[in-house]
């Protein structure tokens, strides 16, 4: 039961999506999102970020920015009883201007690598695990391991709901208003197969 993960994205989804996050000033946590999270902790579900970070690549801003906002956000969660299991990022993007992160990786999604990485260090039961996020490219991950996707319509939510839905061969197994309704449906759904 405890091997059962929620992978959340992170941009759009546990923080206001404003294109690249690249000072604190711009890291505004959603409404309920501590709540969500705390909610699906209660449940035994280990609750792991996974983010896409290509502006380290890019030269947008620095790694140890990452780092930085990782803390406050922990920090933020941790005082609402809600710290995160894990957080993992890719900071590669195969055009990149920083040659250290330049790379075709195999960890920025819709590519598997963040959640098989999680999976190793936690034993995680990824068939039996959800992706949250407010893009198909989250929702693809879910396909590519084996897991269910959520679409979220907060960040990009709506619009790719819109625009990117109707000609995707994919479809969200659910599809919540935020992340507190998703980790709702969660719930009820790892329930009715536990
Ligand atoms: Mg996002
Ligand atoms: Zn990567």
């Amino acid at each position: 039961m405890s091997n059962q993960a929620v992978f959340l994205d992170r941009d759009g989804t546990v923080n206001e999506e404003m294109g690249y996050i690249n000072h604190p000033d711009r890291f505004i946590i959603l409404p309920q999102v501590p709540e969500a999270i705390r909610l699906l902790k209660k449940n035994n579900f280990k609750v792991i970020l996974v983010s896409n970070q290509a502006g380290v690549a890019k030269g947008y801003f620095p790694i140890e920015l990452i780092e930085e906002i990782h803390q406050i956000l922990q920090e933020r969660l941790r005082k609402e009883d809600a710290t995160l299991d894990a957080i993992y990022y890719c900071p590669h993007h195969p055009q990149g201007s920083v040659s250290l992160y330049k790379k075709d990786c195999s960890c920025r999604k819709p590519k598997p690598g963040l959640i098989y990485k999680a999976q190793k260090d936690f034993n995680l039961a990824v068939n039996k695990s959800y992706v949250v996020g407010d893009r198909f490219k989250d929702i693809e991950l879910a396909h590519n391991v084996g897991a269910k996707g959520i679409l979220i319509l907060t960040g990009y939510g709506k619009g790719e709901l819109r625009y990117i839905a109707p000609n995707h061969p994919l479809k969200p197994h659910f599809i919540a208003q935020n992340l507190y309704q998703a980790a709702q449906w969660i719930i009820k759904d790892a329930y009715s197969d536990r």
